[in-house]
């Protein structure tokens, strides 16, 4: 069976034009610098976003990890969300490698921290106290409905922290969903924060890879976090190769995933037993690629409806808390008839007794 497979943008696969760029890249060993590619897409990267400097890492997680441990040491405080990708899902590498301490606050529903939660949790300096150096912020807010956070915000969070001498990293594994759902530069999202992550391997479509930005001194601390933890790589122009198509051809098209994304809302809202937004926001509206819903219906949880689904060809991934709410991904490789098709599904899914 052919799936319809909405369970992640991490689930596309390249094109045959991006195959293409990459079996032609030149290459070189990227440890030693070397790799016109890698090079260049590091360049590119933060010529986009506004910063000096950029490097590739193989993941989100290892860009978040590389970030944080850069800014910050073993006893120092990282101020983050309660559903931030980093406090949830990236195994506690911050606490586990680097000593780092996550103070989590409350997302609000839009995936922002608010500004007196945010200045209530900057530590006194108190011997009593570990010293807050970072903040975080994730944009769009994966946990949050893939909400965009704005860049009248994130500046209001850069100018807070800086006047305390504390940086911001920003989460941005979908930072060009948001700037795309905004109708902003991708710079005006990052003017304010001090490094961003962007992954090339969500929505962008590339196979692997994300790139950190910011200053080219936060970057050579950055890179030599990337070595301790296994992840200089050879020739890696291979894989930077896609990363370069992807950013040359696939963030145009983003708003087609958000379009279909909220078709897929739409027919969701009209399906009896089945309720939009994630568990923090019922009823919120769909921005970008990710849609959250929850069952109303008391006799089926999401595993059930998972499994209803997959017999239908449709794959979704349940996702918490509780085991009620599903979280379904338009990317690249689903079009607006599977969207279509995804709908019928669900509506069968829902009334099979
Ligand atoms: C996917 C994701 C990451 C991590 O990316 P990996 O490449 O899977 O390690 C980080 N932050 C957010 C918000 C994500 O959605």
């Amino acid at each position: 069976m052919q799936f319809i497979d909405l369970r992640s943008d991490t689930m596309t696969q390249p094109t045959m034009e991006m195959r293409t760029a990459m079996a032609t890249a030149p290459v070189g060993d990227d440890v030693y610098g070397e790799d016109p590619t890698v090079n260049r897409l590091e360049a590119e990267m933060a010529a986009r976003l506004g910063k000096e400097a950029g490097l590739f890492v193989a993941s989100g997680t290892m860009g978040n990890l590389g970030s944080i441990l850069a800014h910050a040491g073993r006893g120092d405080e990282m101020i983050l969300g309660d559903l931030a990708h980093t406090f949830l899902y990236e195994a506690g590498g911050a606490a586990a490698l680097g000593g780092i301490h996550p103070h989590p606050i409350h997302n609000a529903p839009d995936g922002s921290l608010p500004l007196d939660e945010i200045k209530a949790a900057i530590r006194e300096d108190d011997v009593h106290f570990p010293p807050t150096r970072l903040i975080c912020l994730e944009n769009t807010h994966n946990r949050c409905g893939g909400y965009p956070l704005s860049p009248e915000y994130c500046d209001a969070v850069g100018e807070l922290a800086h006047s305390r001498g504390i940086a911001v990293h920003l989460d941005g594994a979908r930072l060009f969903n948001a700037a795309v759902a905004l109708g902003v530069d991708p710079h005006d999202l990052t003017r304010s924060v001090d490094s961003v992550m962007v992954c090339l391997s969500k929505g962008l479509g590339a196979p692997v890879g994300s790139v950190v930005c910011g200053t080219r001194e936060f970057i050579a601390q950055a890179r030599r976090m990337r070595k301790i933890v296994g992840g200089g790589m050879r020739q890696a122009g291979i894989i930077a190769a896609a990363g370069l198509y992807a950013l040359e051809h696939h963030i145009d098209r983003l708003a087609d995933d958000h379009e279909n994304a909220a078709r897929l809302a739409a027919g969701i809202s009209a399906i009896e037993g089945l309720e939009l937004g994630p568990d923090r926001a019922p009823g919120q509206e769909v921005k970008t690629n990710l849609v959250y819903f929850r069952i109303t219906r008391p006799d089926i949880d999401a595993a059930t409806l998972t499994t209803r689904l997959h017999a239908r060809g449709v794959l979704g991934h349940p996702i918490g808390p509780g085991a009620n709410q599903m979280r379904l991904a338009t990317h690249l490789n689903v079009t607006t008839a599977d969207i279509d098709a995804a709908i019928t599904a669900l509506r069968s899914a829902v009334s099979e007794t």
